[in-house]
């Protein structure tokens, strides 16, 4: 299955060879001498195909927080600051058998539950954190995650991008994610100059229309986490270099390059350890396990 999109998606990449003269780069990139600048609509239908093309690729992206419920979403996206997702679905499964609901983890005895948190690092701010937002969901909305951007950003510790991956994932209400992965691919893909999140945000979600914002955040992010990386993105295995303006920006040589994919596109464990039923990779270990 996996194979079969992929396919498709490379026959897309040398039709398109042209857009960006053969050498690699889009025409909005600066890459070529003689190119036009991309104008504005060049660029929203660059960023559309791009879309698409990260769809056909990552036809299986999905929240990579193990989580159940809207209250389990909300605890995990906390506990992920600053530590992978994989470490924090090796931690939640012992956090959520002790503390089921917001009432139980509003009572929870800090000492034990920074113990039970401590693998996700900075365990004594988060405990507090997680018994803040606890007791407020127990005090101010009935033991209930509430369903509104302006009710979760009122908990504390709650950012946009903590809300918006709840409401995304949880409520099925519409977000754009921006997180590391996020800036740093917009900006990429040139589709923003900014640097602040929530600037990012404003220009992306102009880009794109409302009801693709949760899923577009996903497949991006997948795409930052298994082949865009930060330091050294494998360009030369980019399924959608030939939409990328800064192709070039990591490793170009094609053998090269696949030794840098990680996660099931490197043929390794994913971050999940309960993956959705289309993930075509495998399952992460458990904590003892790992
Ligand atoms: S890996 Fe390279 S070509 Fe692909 S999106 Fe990232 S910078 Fe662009």
């Amino acid at each position: 299955m996996r194979n079969e999109r992929a396919g498709r998606v490379s026959a897309t990449q040398d039709s398109a060879e042209s857009e960006r003269g053969g050498a690699g780069r889009v025409s909005g990139g600066g890459g070529g001498g003689r190119a036009k600048p991309e104008t504005r609509l060049g660029m929203v239908r660059r960023a559309r195909k791009i879309n698409r093309a990260l769809a056909e690729v990552y036809y299986y992206a999905h929240p990579e927080l193990d989580f159940r419920d809207s209250f389990e979403l909300l605890i995990a996206t906390v506990l992920s600051a600053q530590t992978t997702d994989l470490r924090v679905n090796q931690t939640t499964p012992r956090l959520f058998a002790a503390y089921p609901t917001p009432e139980d983890m509003a009572n929870a005895d800090p000492a034990e539950l920074e113990r039970i948190i401590r693998p996700t690092g900075f365990f004594r701010s988060k405990a507090r954190a997680l018994l803040g937002i606890s007791v407020a969901l127990r005090d101010r909305f009935d033991g209930q995650v509430p369903g509104r951007l302006e009710d979760l950003v009122s908990l504390p510790g709650v950012g946009r991008k903590t809300a918006h991956v709840v409401l995304g994932n949880a409520f099925g209400r519409p977000g754009i994610t921006v997180d590391t992965h996020f800036q740093r691919l917009a900006r990429r893909f040139g589709w923003t100059e900014q640097k602040d999140p929530d600037k990012i945000e404003a220009e992306v979600g102009e880009i794109f229309p409302k009801k693709e914002w949760t899923m577009l955040s996903h497949r991006v992010i997948f795409h930052g986490r298994r082949i865009c990386h930060s330091r050294k993105p494998a360009c030369g295995a980019c399924p959608i270099a030939h939409l990328c303006p800064s192709f070039g920006e990591g490793e170009t040589d094609p053998e090269r390059a696949k030794k840098l994919l990680k996660y099931e596109m490197g043929g390794f464990p994913g971050q999940r350890l309960d993956p959705p039923a289309d993930y075509p990779g495998k399952p992460a270990p458990p904590l003892d396990a790992a």
